[in-house]
């Protein structure tokens, strides 16, 4: 949406008036608009200071989002999405009195700030705001709260909304309940974030970082068909760090550069060593973080790795983790085809992929997601599904890899079905370069 639609949708909804009344003064006012957040979020902040200097109760900070916005937006357009932030606010407005304060953070974020005697009376709170945005036009709404209550009154406005966030994070990924409370454990995680700040330069100096290899394999012709680069950091003393800890923190902080870089280039290093012993079957596929995606940097870096190394193009692969339906990686995944790379699209049904994304990006394989593949295979429906996303592929041409296959019985139904190329612990777990390397050899019986 462009500003100007942002500022008549603004104002049709603040002063009740027509498109064409609010259009004539949108262009205008939409330049207005961002000064306003600005000044809405100042007024904010003030609002809150006032309330913890005045206050006698307890003060909470709650904050809150739409599961799957993106979905939303992704499904129903971005002009519905504006709609639902827009009922979100109206039911804050109508909810909140004098002595409650909320603000609109970004996109589908909010935040809340109230005084309460009694958790009781606090719940009883998130509930009315939960209840009274459940469901937008027959769409059900579904909200992750974070919540601190604040002990410490001389602390920043900040870092309580920073608290009232992490507990956000927390409720979002917990399936059993969306209310989140902060807690003293979510300082783990900040020393955690310390740790891995103080130490990824030197673990980078000192080769902490290490390739580990999965191998894939074909049901059918039980023999290795490629092999996944997993990153893993061998700490000294920590032992071995598993990438779920420490990649969504060099995601954030931009270092994940350095580490892939670093891992895309042992994979092309492995294949040199894999060429030159005659294997020249057997691709390596590289996780390409979405950190990447934002510029062209990262192609040239391949490119230069192929080249240094001179490999041939096509064994060295790339997964793409797809998050919704996204312009920019369709745009990307385009110029990668272009310079003759073949794309992965990793995590497939894993919740935010939609089929969308399988018509306007040109990937090569779709690899399905663990969790996807154990839910459906917990039912006939589901099974069905799986059965029928395997002849999709097959139809569209797409090659197809099932991930995180680990039981006799999934390994039986993939046949059945027709998708032979896997990947998981029943075969094998991601290892050491070298170990992969002789397990290579002697499949291809060297
Ligand atoms: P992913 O790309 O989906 O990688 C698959 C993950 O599933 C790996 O976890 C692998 O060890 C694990 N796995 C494989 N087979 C099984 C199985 O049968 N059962 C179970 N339970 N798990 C299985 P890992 O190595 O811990 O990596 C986690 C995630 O971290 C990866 O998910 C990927 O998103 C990211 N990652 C790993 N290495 C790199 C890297 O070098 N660069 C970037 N950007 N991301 C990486
Ligand atoms: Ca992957
Ligand atoms: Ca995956």
């Amino acid at each position: 949406m462009t500003h100007i639609e942002k500022a008549t949708d603004f104002l049709m909804q603040e002063f009740h008036c027509s498109q064409a009344l609010a259009g004539a003064f949108a262009e205008e006012f939409g330049y207005n608009l961002k000064i306003r957040s600005v000044n809405k979020q100042n007024r904010f902040r003030k609002d809150v200071h006032d309330l913890l200097l005045s206050s006698s109760k307890k003060i909470g900070f709650i904050q809150f989002d739409v599961r799957r916005f993106k979905i939303i937006n992704d499904l129903y357009g971005e002009k519905f999405g504006d709609e639902v932030l827009f009922f979100i606010k109206d039911n804050l407005k109508a909810l909140c009195n004098d002595r409650q304060f909320y603000l609109n953070l970004r996109s589908d974020v909010f935040m809340v700030v109230t005084e309460y005697d009694s958790d009781k009376e606090l719940l009883r709170f998130i509930k009315s705001i939960e209840e009274r945005s459940a469901f937008f036009k027959d769409v059900k709404l579904q909200l992750a709260f974070g919540v601190y209550s604040v002990d410490d009154k001389s602390m920043e406005i900040r870092q309580m909304e920073d608290r009232a966030s992490m507990a956000r994070t927390a409720a979002k990924e917990n399936a059993i309940s969306n209310v989140i409370f902060y807690e003293e454990q979510f300082k783990e995680l900040l020393y955690t974030r310390k740790f891995i700040e103080e130490n990824m330069h030197s673990a980078v100096i000192e080769k902490q970082f290490k390739m580990y290899l999965q191998p894939k394999y074909s049901i059918s012709r039980n023999k290795i068909i490629g092999a996944e680069a997993l990153v893993r950091w061998i700490h000294p003393e920590k032992g071995m760090i598993y990438p779920n800890e420490f990649i969504p923190v060099i995601e954030e902080n931009g270092f994940i550069k350095i580490v892939d870089y670093y891992i895309w280039e042992e994979a092309s290093r492995f294949i040199r060593k894999c060429m030159d012993s005659g294997i020249e079957d057997c691709p390596v596929s590289v996780n390409v973080s979405r950190h990447h995606l934002k510029d062209m940097e990262f192609v040239q870096v391949l490119m230069d790795d192929i080249q240094k190394h001179q490999i041939e193009q096509s064994l060295l692969e790339l997964e793409i983790t797809e998050t919704a339906n996204d312009e920019q990686i369709g745009q990307m995944a385009m110029r990668l085809k272009m310079n003759g790379f073949t794309l992965l699209m990793d995590d497939f049904g894993s919740g935010y992929s939609s089929l969308n994304v399988l018509l306007e990006t040109p990937f090569d394989v779709i690899k399905l997601d663990k969790k996807f593949m154990d839910n459906m295979m917990a039912s006939d429906k589901g099974k069905l599904i799986l059965e029928h996303t395997v002849s999709m592929s097959q139809e569209l041409g797409l090659g197809l890899l099932a991930e995180g296959v680990e039981t006799k019985e999934q390994v039986k139904l993939l046949d059945k079905i027709g998708c032979d190329h896997v990947q998981g612990y029943y075969f094998a777990k991601p290892m050491p370069q070298e170990e992969f390397y002789e397990l290579l050899k002697k499949d291809r019986g060297i």
